[in-house]
């Protein structure tokens, strides 16, 4: 038995990756999830099991060796697991020639929901995202890098509320989703815009001292009033510049008016500082794109933690690891 570590490059700790469960729908026994393919001949990987209540533990598994009745239907899961063989999962998910065509007819739905009742456009919402996360599994999901299978399972986990949603948030939303489409044109990159960004914005913000990153997150806000957000790509830069020459942040001057501005900052910045610390690192990364493109810091790392508690009831089941995990929300 190999216990998953490391939470940080080359620092020891917990495992601060994610894996969902690869299993058929089955109870509340144990789930199993890829942590690492192994590079030997034999294939297999290292697999983590985990219930609802425990940090994951790690075992060394083989490649299941049924196959289907194709000869690409190998089955993805390990030796002896229990449930169905993937290949008799993925039929399900199997090509489908109409998929395509009624996802862009719910998305039509959804850039005009103002012309429709609430019931279409939550058949509609319905629709688009979880036809669009089959489409993604039947090709090329297994292949998109964590932080965009945490934007996808980010909007599944927004489905059941677009009947609350504002217009323009439900326009949003297919635009999102409309986004996420594009992955499987012939000419994508298959990996959403800006991820790249997003994580070097990461890899600067961890190097930076704490105090810098609770400055630069502080500052993530909406603007309010006269002062405009410095955008994370410009805030990060100017904070490595200062704290490369050993300066600290600025602190309290003069103007009661910024030494507020600074404290209320301080204490937003160190808010979402720790809730960022405590996300797997592909739904960091994706809460990372998302305050870089100009959401509120605060929301951004709030709506990771409210999607991983809601996605369990779409049967993603996902490895949590780290300290403090999000509480389940009641029933
Ligand atoms: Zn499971
Ligand atoms: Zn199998």
């Amino acid at each position: 038995m190999i216990q998953a570590y490391a939470e940080g490059q080359d620092t020891p700790g917990m495992a601060r990756s994610s894996t969902a469960c690869g299993l058929a729908e089955h109870g509340r026994d144990g789930h199993w999830g890829i942590a690492r393919e192994m590079v030997s001949a034999r294939g297999g990987a290292v697999w983590a099991a985990w219930t609802e209540d425990e940090v994951p533990c790690c075992f060394a598994k083989e490649a299941c060796p049924k196959t289907g009745l194709t000869p690409q239907g190998a089955c993805d899961l390990f030796s002896e697991h229990p449930g169905v063989c993937s290949f008799a999962l993925d039929a399900t998910l199997a090509e489908d020639p109409w998929r395509a065509g009624r996802i862009d007819a719910a998305l039509k739905v959804l850039s005009a929901c103002d012309l429709h009742d609430q019931q279409t456009v939550h058949a509609a919402a319905h629709d688009a995202t979880l036809l669009t996360w089959d489409e993604l599994r039947a090709g090329i999901w297994t292949f998109l890098p964590d932080s965009d299978q945490a934007a996808v399972y980010r909007l599944i986990s927004r489905t059941n509320s677009v009947r609350t949603m504002k217009p323009h948030a439900v326009v949003g939303h297919a635009r999102d989703i409309t986004e996420v489409t594009r992955l499987w044109s012939s000419s994508s990159p298959c990996r959403l815009a800006h991820g790249e960004l997003a994580e070097s914005h990461t890899a600067i913000l961890e190097a930076l001292p704490s105090e810098w990153q609770v400055k630069v997150l502080g500052g993530q806000r909406l603007p309010d009033g006269a002062a405009p957000r410095t955008p994370l790509g410009e805030a990060l830069r100017e904070a490595s510049r200062q704290a490369g020459t050993g300066q600290a942040p600025p602190s309290a001057g003069r103007n009661w008016e910024v030494d507020w501005d600074r404290q209320r900052d301080r204490e937003t910045g160190a808010r979402v500082l720790d809730r960022l610390s405590h996300l797997p690192d592909g739904w960091r990364v994706d809460a990372m794109r998302r305050i870089t493109a100009g959401t509120n810091a605060l929301s951004a790392v709030s709506d990771a933690f409210t999607a991983i508690n809601i996605i369990c009831a779409y049967d993603v089941r996902l490895a949590w690891n780290a300290r403090n995990r999000p509480r389940r929300v009641p029933a």
